[in-house]
């Protein structure tokens, strides 16, 4: 497992992101998901296998009715760390937004052979987590990094709106895990000192939107920034 991918998306002096290294000894079935405020809201789903967290953006969240099919793209593997993480991402980083820990505990695989499932594009597991309970899958469409999260046998009951925004470690709201960054967006004097700034800042993440939330890195566009000012504005976020 490798977190070359984590690694060269990120700058780790500007973001606090966990740095991270796979951890060679884990055996644990732990589960993560964090609700993820970037470009496009959506839930990053977490499987630690082998190490490191296997990763999927769910644009439209976990499904809770038997059989209801969501799409899972998957995403580059993530540290084990990140499973504590949440916070703010500074928005001219990789993946810029809130982050909340939405849920978190174990999962149980189905299958004693599992791995092999897996491999072949299949997961069958249970989930216990503090909001999360009961049997999910996860299958591999033929386009290899889009996949379906399908509720297994039996209905859960929806989250409530108010859990959906608590976090299931802090508690915290997204609005009280955006912090500082809600008090830049609404400081009227600054707002005023930089006006075009703030403007163009916002504009240029918004062209960069698109996909299911953290900003495609590879593709190569245009700068909406002069560095330099990318720069200052990261710091002062
Ligand atoms: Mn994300």
């Amino acid at each position: 497992m490798s977190l070359k991918e984590y690694t060269r998306k990120r700058d780790f002096k500007r973001s606090a992101e966990p740095r991270g290294t796979p951890s060679a000894k884990s055996t644990d079935h732990r589960f993560v998901i964090q609700k993820h405020a970037a470009t496009r809201l959506h839930y990053d789903f977490r499987l630690e296998m082998g190490g490191t967290l296997k990763s999927w953006a769910v644009p439209k969240g976990v499904p809770f009715r038997k059989g209801e099919k969501r799409l899972a793209v998957q995403v580059e593997d993530h540290p084990v760390a990140y499973k504590n993480f949440e916070g703010t991402i500074p928005k001219v980083q990789y993946g810029g937004g809130t982050v909340m820990v939405w849920d978190y505990g174990t999962y149980a695989p189905t299958n004693p052979d599992w791995r092999k499932e897996f491999e072949s594009g299949k997961l069958h597991f249970a989930l216990k987590g503090k909001k999360l309970h009961g049997e999910w899958y996860l299958v591999r469409l033929r386009d290899g990094k889009q996949w379906l999260l399908i509720r297994g046998k039996d209905d859960m009951r929806p989250v409530s709106r108010k859990l959906d925004d608590t976090s299931a470690l802090s508690g915290k709201t997204m609005k009280q895990l955006a912090g500082g960054d809600t008090v830049w967006e609404s400081n009227r004097s600054h707002a005023k000192a930089t006006p075009t700034l703030g403007r163009s800042l916002r504009r240029g993440s918004a062209r960069a939107g698109q996909g299911v939330g953290d900003r495609a890195d590879p593709s190569p566009r245009p700068s909406p920034l002069p560095t330099r000012r990318a720069a200052v504005l990261s710091q002062r976020e």
